[in-house]
């Protein structure tokens, strides 16, 4: 294991840090990931911060969108009124899921359909989701009613193809999705930093399954508190399977930890 830096050294590398924070990340310098990745994992340490794991999960979004934006410009086949992809499993961090319930919880109705999804879910195992499907709670008109606050997962779903995605969900033709070009490794590269950071924090780094996730949360209005503070508040909820194996994802984040670790 590294030795941690000494105080001069990381004052110094925090100064340099703010010129990559929030900026859309260049995939092939480690140093702009480590600096958003330092960024977060102090965020998530700091008990001052309050709703501190909603924030960090707000602040990855961004440099998901930002990083989007800039590296994958090309048009994509998606538009409002496609909704194939919001019926299928979505795979999220508790983070993302305690953002998402903030808003969700004021909305009775919204409620109610999130508990009648979540015991559609726990019915269908994770390998039979993309045949047996469930709608999404947060569709409304064929639309994203929590666009906002929408997972990492679906702010990366972007389609290059809209004949693939029909043979993939009307004739079940089990193709890959047709993700535009760069949108796997950006949403790769900043999955591993919320969950680099989550690990580093102490904080659970898996991702779990959307609809049951909220349901719990929203089950707790002190939800995020007592996820903070260590209750196991989601342990009855199914883990993604894609977590539990290793795999090229998981020996990033374990890169990372690694090289950022010493430097907090
Ligand atoms: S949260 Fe929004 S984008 Fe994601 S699956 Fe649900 S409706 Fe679709």
């Amino acid at each position: 294991m590294q030795e941690r830096l000494d105080r001069a050294k990381r004052r110094q590398l925090l100064k340099e840090d703010q010129a990559w924070i929030g900026k859309a990340v260049d995939l092939s310098d480690v140093r702009t990931i480590q600096a958003n990745t330092r960024h977060l994992t102090l965020m998530l340490l700091d008990t001052g911060i309050k709703r501190r794991a909603s924030k960090a999960a707000a602040f990855a979004s961004q440099l998901l969108d930002t990083t989007m934006s800039k590296h994958n410009p090309q048009p994509v086949a998606c538009s409002k009124g496609c909704d194939y992809c919001c019926k299928t499993y979505v795979s999220v961090t508790i983070p993302e899921i305690l953002r998402l319930a903030q808003s969700v919880r004021k909305q009775p109705e919204k409620s109610t359909r999130v508990g009648e999804a979540a015991t559609a879910s726990a019915a269908i195992p994770q390998g039979e989701r993309e045949v047996k499907r469930v709608v999404c709670p947060i569709l409304e008109d064929k639309a994203c009613s929590e666009y906002l606050v929408r997972p990492v997962a679906c702010r990366a779903v972007l389609s290059k193809s809209l004949e693939t995605c029909l043979r993939i969900f009307e004739q079940n033709s089990g193709e890959p999705f047709p993700f535009t070009d760069d949108t796997t490794d950006i949403r790769v590269y900043i999955v591993a930093m919320l969950q680099a950071s989550l690990m580093m924090s102490g904080l659970s780094p898996l991702h779990y399954e959307m609809n049951q996730a909220l349901a719990v949360a929203l089950a707790h209005e002190d939800a995020e508190d007592r996820w903070l503070a260590g209750e196991a508040l989601f342990a009855d909820v199914p883990v993604d399977e894609a977590d539990i194996k290793p795999s090229g994802l998981s020996a990033m984040i374990h890169a990372l930890v690694a090289n950022v670790r010493p430097t907090l």
